[in-house]
């Protein structure tokens, strides 16, 4: 079996509109100020996405889904990412297991993980760990200006006869 590593990282600030919900690995974080960004702003998602396309050599999520597309304004990072798993799919790989960490001062999110790592394993097709830490105060995210996620991936050979029409993994 041919192997790919990926890794990917985002950072979003928190935004000024009121009622803009906070969307974390596709699980909304209730009572929380939401992120500032064209799609949900899912930080967490994002880097995944990001790790999927490096490992697979397919560029950059901003390549694929361009913010000043208006297509992609509020999208569900979550379909992003089933997008970018198909897209690693044709050049013939597919995930087999990812590693994500948010970095954030607020809010406390480790009530939330589990269901992150449900969602987001969902729409990668494989086992997503998602672990928070506390950026203990250092910098921009230790003043709670935003929230950083980021993501490393496996990708393994589609296994014969699944996807025997896809050009050989580069
Ligand atoms: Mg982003």
């Amino acid at each position: 079996m041919i192997v790919r590593i990926g890794q990917g990282f985002d950072v979003h600030p928190f935004s000024d509109e009121p009622g803009r919900p906070l969307v974390l690995g596709g699980v909304v974080i209730p009572g929380a100020r939401g992120l500032a960004g064209h799609s949900d702003a899912d930080a967490l998602s994002h880097a995944l996405a990001d790790a999927v396309l490096g490992g697979a050599a397919l560029g950059d999520l901003g390549s694929h889904f361009p913010d000043s597309d208006p297509r992609w304004a509020g999208a569900d990072s979550l379909d992003l990412l089933a997008t970018v798993v198909l897209r690693a799919a044709a050049c013939g790989l597919r995930p087999l297991n990812a590693d994500c960490t948010l970095v954030a001062a607020v809010p406390r999110l480790s009530p939330h993980l589990p269901a992150m790592a449900r969602r987001l394993t969902e729409a990668l097709g494989a086992p997503v760990s998602v672990k928070a830490t506390s950026p203990e105060g250092l910098g921009a995210l230790g003043r709670g200006e935003g929230i950083a996620g980021l993501a490393v991936v496996l990708l393994g050979s589609l296994e014969d006869g699944s996807d025997a029409t896809s050009p050989a993994p580069r």
